[in-house]
C-alpha cells in the first residue's frame, strides 16, 4: 500500500474577496512555476508537501514563508481534495498575510507572482489540478 501524501495550497488573499465588480475586492495570489520543466510556466496556488508529523495548516504557513518570504495565517479549509500524481493529493486553505508581513516575492519554485482581481482569475494558465481547487475556493467565498 502506498502512503498518501498531502500537498497543501494557499488561496492567499490581500483583502476581503468581493465579486461586486467595483474593483475594490480582495485579490488572489497566483504563482508561476519555474520548475520542474513539465510544470514550468503554469500557475498554481503556492504551497507544498506536508512533512511527516506536521499539521497541514502549519505546513502551509511554513511553505509560504519559504517560497514567498511572508508571514501568513490560514483562515479556512476549502472543502474537497484533488488528486495529483500518486501518492499526492491537493488540499487548499484560504489564507491571509499577517500585519507587518513582507510582500510576497518569488524565492523558490516560482518566477512570477500576480495578484488577480476577481475578474482576472481565469486569465492565467492554472495547473490542471488547481483549476477545480480555485473554482471551489471561489464558490466558498461567494457563499460566505
Ligand atoms: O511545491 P512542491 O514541488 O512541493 O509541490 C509538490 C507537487 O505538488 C508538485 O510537483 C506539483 O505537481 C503539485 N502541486 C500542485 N498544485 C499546487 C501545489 C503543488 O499540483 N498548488
Amino acid at each position: 500500500m502506498t502512503t498518501r501524501i498531502v500537498v497543501v495550497g494557499a488561496a492567499l488573499f490581500d483583502g476581503d474577496y468581493d465579486d461586486g465588480g467595483d474593483g475594490r475586492g480582495g485579490r488572489l495570489l497566483a504563482a508561476r512555476r519555474s520548475a520542474p520543466p513539465e510544470l514550468a510556466g503554469r500557475w498554481e496556488l503556492p504551497g507544498g508537501k506536508v512533512e511527516p508529523g506536521e499539521r497541514p495548516d502549519a505546513a502551509l504557513v511554513r511553505e509560504l514563508r519559504e517560497e514567498l518570504g511572508v508571514d501568513a495565517e490560514t483562515v479556512a479549509r476549502v472543502p474537497g481534495e484533488w488528486p495529483l500524481k500518486p501518492p499526492y493529493v491537493l488540499q487548499v486553505w484560504t489564507a491571509r498575510l499577517l500585519p507587518g508581513s513582507a510582500r510576497p516575492r518569488p524565492l523558490q519554485d516560482h518566477d512570477e507572482l500576480r495578484w488577480l482581481a476577481p475578474a482576472d482569475i481565469w486569465t492565467v494558465d492554472w495547473l490542471d489540478q488547481d483549476v477545480p481547487a480555485v473554482r471551489e475556493t471561489l464558490a466558498l467565498l461567494d457563499a460566505g
